[in-house]
């Protein structure tokens, strides 16, 4: 049985997600204890902080890469713990290990992507939203002014999962928006 409580920040790049995961995280931080993970893929501005793009930043407790074995970090988060996950769209099988922390009562708070750059939704998020007691589906501003939702890739890498600090993705709005992988 699920007895924790799953917060999920949704939405294309520079749509603030990581902003509203680290303001939670220094709320909570003041009244119980709290785990900070990011994805080591995630390197863009620092290897061991959460930075945003606007530059606030929190040091992560664990930064894990692909092949880390996810479950370790449960036996190292103690009683009464917040567990706030950036971007796990870059943390491959966090999904299940994020079940796991719910019902052990462990409340978890996450942001990141819901759709890569062709449209496809991230395979992490899917059970983390149908999980989720909150959603919040951020949202960015296009070039023409609309609200974006989605993130438009600029120019083509062949590979799905890249990660940039802001010449190679830009959000859209659903009008302006094309698939590109
Ligand atoms: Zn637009």
């Amino acid at each position: 049985m699920i007895s924790g409580k799953l917060t999920v920040w949704v939405g294309p790049m520079f749509a603030d997600k990581t902003t509203h995961l680290l303001e939670t995280y220094w709320k909570q931080k003041l009244v119980t204890n709290t785990l900070l993970i990011k994805p080591k893929k995630d390197n863009r501005y620092d290897e061991r902080k959460v930075v945003t793009h606007s530059g606030l930043e929190a040091e992560a407790d664990c930064v894990l890469g692909d092949g880390d074995n996810v479950f370790d970090i449960c036996l190292s988060a103690g009683g009464g713990t917040d567990i706030f996950v950036d971007e796990p769209q870059f943390i491959p099988g966090i999904g299940h290990v994020i079940k796991l922390w719910l019902m052990s009562g462990y409340n978890v708070y996450v942001s990141g992507l819901d759709l890569w750059s062709n449209g496809e939704p991230v395979p992490e998020m899917l059970s983390l939203l149908a999980y989720a007691d909150e959603v919040y589906k951020l949202k960015a501003k296009c070039k023409c002014g609309q609200p974006a939702s989605k993130t438009q890739k600029l120019r083509s890498t062949g590979t799905i999962q890249n990660v940039d600090k802001g010449d190679l993705y830009a959000p859209a709005c659903n009008d302006c928006w094309e698939p590109l992988v």
